[in-house]
């Protein structure tokens, strides 16, 4: 058979998952990078000797009974690699010292609940149960949604039906207007700042603690670099060829068909097939030049939210931090300033649960803060006012957990921040977003978006930007997807394997 070749820009995961599926399947594929690492966001550094994470908290489909599970097999990144389920998904302390504990076990945190808010009962019950119901169902991951025929729906309608029911009934409702049922002040505030995001829907809480319930969220031990590396490895393993530091330019375009792509350095390398798993902003209206494009696209770019951008503040701290959970949120008495933003909480990640982070007796903390991305380009302008702006912000994280760990400033042995732009920089991310569509009542399914673009042959899009809520997953599944549709247009079977 005719071996089609296949360009790939971006080796986050998406474009990892594309190539190695695209490789299973018999195309002859390339991958260039602009930069020197595979991961995208999904990615970790090193400073003084500890090791940043600097995405993967929780990875849906780490337990053996997820159906995702049988995609990361196939991209050989769980193979060997322990996964760690936290007891606790993360707990928020309120300004009394009241600790609200999201225990992962769904009955567990229906008891702590109706211990913190008795006379909350009916309403924890009926979350509780919503959530439980969740959890006796997995989301299917075979079929490319473009695929799916008239039975394919109705099979999955009569299947999953009590499921959908619960999606369709609490996608309609965010976790700020449903914290506003509980008679407790304590888990009217404590509820939002779970999810941390605004109109962040109910559903998506739901399908958190069904998947915590169900030990299909874990933390992959060695982090997130070293969980791409392996897919990268998988896909050198079937053949692949990755070129890094090449940033693409323009995707070439003849007779609307895309033809290959030019590099910023001028070259040209042509392709039968093209994707683009790099920023879909970056994409559509500067290498194609926003010539492929109809009223629907330009609306979601100039309408839907993204989810924000970050200010990322990592502490290397010689405490072992024994005893204490992931992630606590602590709430504020007074406001502070943080990156031009009031903030009245932040959270804490205690990365002790991962021994590959830092040497014994020492751990690795991080703060995250929503962050305005004007607010950082605009600083970006002046380097000296930019660094000094970081400074002051680790010297106020260090400060605000000093008072909830009282010794921790002499114990800090190494500081990082990253901003809005670091992420622009090294993953190209449009606004510096972490994770592309912020998921939200609009952007539920059934929305979904196109991975073709109006009017251009031969040319697809995968990764988090036509996959509204993100995340690591779908950025995988996205890559998985777009081959089956290549295949199936191509009358190929889709085949996978699994190393
Ligand atoms: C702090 C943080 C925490 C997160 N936590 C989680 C979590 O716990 N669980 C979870 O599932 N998800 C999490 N996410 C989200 C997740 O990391 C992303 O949704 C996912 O990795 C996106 O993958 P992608 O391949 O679609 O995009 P990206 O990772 O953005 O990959 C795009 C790739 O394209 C490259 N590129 C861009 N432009 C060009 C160009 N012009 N030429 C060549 N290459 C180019 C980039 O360098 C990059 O490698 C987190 C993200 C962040 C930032």
């Amino acid at each position: 058979m005719e071996q089609k070749s296949i360009i790939i820009a971006g080796a986050g995961i998406a474009g990892l998952s594309a190539g190695c599926y695209g490789q299973m399947n018999g195309y002859r594929t390339q991958i260039f990078e602009r930069h020197d690492k595979p991961g995208g966001l999904c990615t970790s550094w090193k400073r003084k000797g500890y090791t940043i994470d600097g995405c993967l908290h929780w990875l849906v489909g780490s337990g053996p009974g997820a159906n995702f599970h049988r995609i990361w097999e196939e991209l050989g990144a769980v193979q060997g690699r322990p996964m760690i389920d936290h007891e606790e998904f993360l707990r928020v302390e309120g300004k009394g010292g009241k600790v609200f504990i999201v225990y992962s076990d769904i009955d567990r945190l229906e008891q702590h609940m109706k211990e913190l808010a008795p006379q909350d009962a009916q309403v924890i019950e009926e979350l509780t149960r919503a959530a439980r119901t969740c959890a006796k169902y997995d989301l299917p991951v075979d079929k490319a949604p473009e695929l799916y025929g008239a039975l394919d729906g109705t099979w999955l309608l009569i299947r999953m039906l009590p499921f959908l029911k619960v999606m369709s009934r609490w996608k309609k409702i965010s976790v700020q207007e449903y914290a506003t049922r509980f008679g407790d002040p304590f888990l009217r505030e404590a509820l939002p700042r779970v999810s941390g995001l605004p109109d962040f829907p109910m559903a998506g809480l739901l399908m958190i603690l069904a998947w915590m319930d169900r030990k299909s969220a874990g933390y992959p031990l060695g982090g997130s670099l070293e969980f791409s590396r392996s897919i990268e490895r998988r896909y050198l393993d079937l053949g692949g060829t990755i070129h890094y530091r090449v940033p693409v330019a323009q995707v070439m375009v003849e007779r609307d068909k895309a033809v290959g792509v030019r590099l910023a350095d001028g070259t040209e390398h042509r392709s039968d097939i093209t994707i683009s798993a790099a920023d879909g902003h970056a994409t559509i209206f500067d290498m194609l030049g926003g010539r492929y494009i109809n009223r629907r696209i330009r609306g979601y770019y100039d309408n839907l939210p993204i989810f924000p951008p970050l200010i990322h503040v990592a502490l290397g701290v010689h405490r072992s931090f024994e005893k204490m959970p992931a992630t606590v949120i602590y709430s504020l008495d007074e406001p502070v300033t943080i990156g031009g933003r009031e903030q009245d909480h932040f959270g804490v990640e205690i990365g002790n649960f991962d021994p590959t982070l830092a040497p014994p007796g020492k751990t690795v903390l991080k703060v995250m803060f929503t962050a305005d991305y004007a607010y950082w380009k605009n600083l970006w302008q002046d380097p000296e006012r930019y660094q000094a702006e970081k400074e002051s912000i680790a010297d106020h994280v260090v400060s605000l957990l000093e008072q909830r760990y009282p010794g921790l400033a002499g114990q800090v042995e190494m500081r990082d921040v990253a901003t809005p732009m670091t992420w622009e920089r090294y993953t190209g991310n449009w606004q510096g977003s972490m994770e592309g569509w912020l998921i939200s009542k609009k952007t539920l399914p059934p929305f979904r978006m196109s991975r073709t673009l109006p009017g251009l042959q031969s040319f697809y899009l995968a990764g988090q930007w036509v996959e509204p809520g993100g995340g690591v997953p779908p950025a995988a599944m996205s890559g998985r997807n777009v081959m089956q549709i290549i295949c199936k247009r191509d009358h190929r079977p889709f085949v996978t394997k699994t190393p």
